[in-house]
């Protein structure tokens, strides 16, 4: 794995109150705020048979462990990343690179280790939402659509609300914007 691209992206950076350890984050935290799914970053730390693990970002109420990674994970981080989802039981996702929508070729945006069944660990994970309710959950590649866990309406990857939401995320620029009297973060871009 190539460390001095890792060096050269983290940048520490407030957003909303927070400070992140990576600019990377932030553009992720910006992303769940868009789509007003909670997050709690670095929520919680775990002794995983002696490895020392806080992972980035925990979504409560999809019950998933998000870490975010400059690139894709290594073997090391991949390991990390299924002794967590096994400790917790908890589906545990690496997104790599900027939000971004999943692009139809076999690498990314995200490996994964899914709880539903079985620990498993597999590829090409994506963002969908319901068209109908708006529920979020990420799902495998495997299919254009999928249905709603809450609704039963068709979910796919290329609802528009996340659409605007990868878009906000990546073009959001950190050293232009204010906190109104609301507490709402304007992008003055
Ligand atoms: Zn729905």
């Amino acid at each position: 794995m190539n460390e001095i691209v890792r060096e050269v992206k983290v940048l520490p950076t407030y957003y909303d109150g927070t400070k992140f350890r990576s600019r990377l984050e932030a553009r992720w935290a910006i992303f769940f705020d868009y789509l007003r799914i909670p997050y709690r970053y670095e929520y919680e730390g775990f002794d995983l048979d002696g490895v020392w693990y806080v992972p980035d970002f925990y979504l409560p109420k999809q019950d998933y462990w998000i870490e975010v990674k400059p690139v894709s994970p290594s073997e090391k981080e991949q390991d990390k990343c299924e002794r967590l989802a096994k400790a917790t039981e908890t589906s545990t996702y690496c997104f790599w690179d900027i939000p971004r929508p999943w692009d139809g070729s076999d690498d990314g945006p995200a490996y994964a280790w899914r709880s539903e069944w079985y620990f498993n660990w597999d590829n090409c994970h994506n963002f969908i939402q319901c068209h109908n309710c708006g529920a979020i959950r990420i799902e495998y590649y495997e299919h254009s659509y999928w249905y709603c866990n809450h609704c039963d309406s068709e979910a796919d990857n290329e609802a528009k609300q996340l659409k605007i939401a990868y878009e906000v995320a990546r073009r959001f620029r950190f050293d232009n914007f204010k906190i109104a009297e609301s507490g709402r973060i304007i992008n003055e871009n």
